[in-house]
């Protein structure tokens, strides 16, 4: 079998850790599986890099912050290559200029075009264990690229894809992807599966186990994914297209505190509104979430909607600044709420799943301020202070056993 490990910052931050690692991955070796490595930068490595650039010039050159988050993954592959030669097992590291790993341009947040496999294979096939950088990749001028914040997730599947890889394992800091997030929700239960579609709204919904693109990637080329701890060897939670649910309706709860909300306030009742404030806020990058119309009162209507709250101040200064034109009375900030989400492929089949986390909701008294739906996940925005309740409110009432 050709098996990609993937392992996170935390599962080689240090020495020991690093020699962990090894050893798992030998075990493997020994059993006559050919293996690729995929590490993140040790521990806080990509946090103290970013803040020494800071330190030097808060608006460094993009693809000069590049060149140097590629040194973490670059140190930790390096690292474990030795550590496996001290016990006596042939390997070698790569970076992604070496493997030849192609991105588009745009530094920080570049994506996969093509992989080249031919040295992986190659050095496979020579009895090695390959040891590729995560996170990282290269562009049309051969210049060093990152893929964004936990982007490693998404080199081990791209890698998994290019060689065809016969499991693609992602081992980090907790045993796999739960029901809900078990330091709010005692009662959280570790899956033992999930669809890509659903972990797609998880990972989009902040439930930070896997990097968003990499579980989009694993949906395209069918990699199946395993989700587990690098500290122990409990089963982890498998990734793949259709599961087995079981009657069970809701896979998981996931919260977003990073929401605002904006409210429009007597805008026009007439066509084409809603369409050109939507369309200025998007001309300059804004996403917009749950929306909300109040229905028109004589001559105005409201409208409210959510952001990330970094783009909160953007997007109320891009709506008063055209405050006449988009014929908007006043514009309101909100940032003291939060987006509490159920997620499900269960509920495409059954009735009542919406009742019942309203249901839910309402017995603890929490107020819903506005509703979004997909088919696969209904959100709710709530206040930021009723978080916690109301996540273990929804749980319970789905997970009760
Ligand atoms: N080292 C990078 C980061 O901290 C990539 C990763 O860990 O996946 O974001
Ligand atoms: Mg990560």
């Amino acid at each position: 079998m050709l098996i990609v490990k993937k392992f996170g910052g935390t599962s080689v931050a240090d020495a020991e850790r690093i020699d962990a690692v090894a050893d798992r991955c030998i075990e493997d070796y020994r059993k006559g599986h050919q293996i690729v490595v995929v590490l993140s930068a040790m521990g806080k490595t990509t946090d103290a890099l970013l803040t020494r650039a800071q330190a030097i010039n808060p608006n460094a050159p993009k693809r000069e912050v590049d060149m140097l988050l590629a040194t973490g993954e670059q140190t930790s592959v390096a690292l474990m290559a030795m550590a496996m030669a001290a016990k006596g097992v042939p390997a070698i590291s790569l970076n992604a200029f070496q493997v030849a790993m192609h991105t588009t341009s745009r530094y920080g947040d570049a994506r996969f075009k093509r992989i080249d496999t031919e040295r992986i294979t190659n050095e496979l096939d020579s009895g090695r264990i390959v040891i590729v950088t995560g996170f990282q990749g290269i562009n049309r001028r051969d210049d060093v690229t990152t893929l964004g914040r936990g982007g490693s997730d998404t080199t081990a599947v791209a890698l998994a894809a290019a060689l065809r890889a016969d499991a693609c394992e992602i081992y980090t800091d907790v045993e796999g992807v739960y029901t809900a997030d078990p330091r709010v929700v005692p009662g959280a239960r570790k899956l033992k599966e999930i669809t890509y579609d659903e972990m797609l709204e998880l990972a989009t919904l902040g439930a930070k186990v896997l990097h968003n693109r990499s579980v989009g990637l694993a949906k395209k080329y069918r990699v199946t994914l395993v989700v587990r701890s690098s500290m122990n060897r409990a089963e982890g939670t498998v990734v793949k297209e259709v599961c087995d649910v079981e009657g069970m309706l809701v896979s998981g709860v996931a919260v977003d505190k990073n929401a605002a909300r904006i409210a429009v306030l007597g805008v026009k009742n007439e066509p084409g509104v809603a369409f050109r404030i939507f369309d200025e806020l998007a001309k300059h990058g804004i996403n917009v979430d749950v929306i909300l119309q109040s229905i028109g009162r004589d001559e105005t209507k409201d409208i409210s909607f959510t952001v990330d709250q970094e783009q909160a101040k953007e997007a109320v200064k891009v709506l008063k600044e055209n405050q006449q034109r988009l014929t908007i009375a006043e514009v309101k900030e909100e940032k003291n709420v939060a987006k509490l989400s159920i997620v499900g492929a269960g509920m495409q089949t059954n009735a009542g799943v919406a009742a019942k986390m309203f249901e839910a909701l309402f017995d603890v008294g929490v107020n819903i301020r506005m509703i979004a739906t997909s088919e696969i996940r209904i959100t709710v925005l709530i206040d930021l202070e009723d978080v916690d309740i109301a996540t273990r409110a929804v749980h319970d009432k789905f997970f009760h056993e």
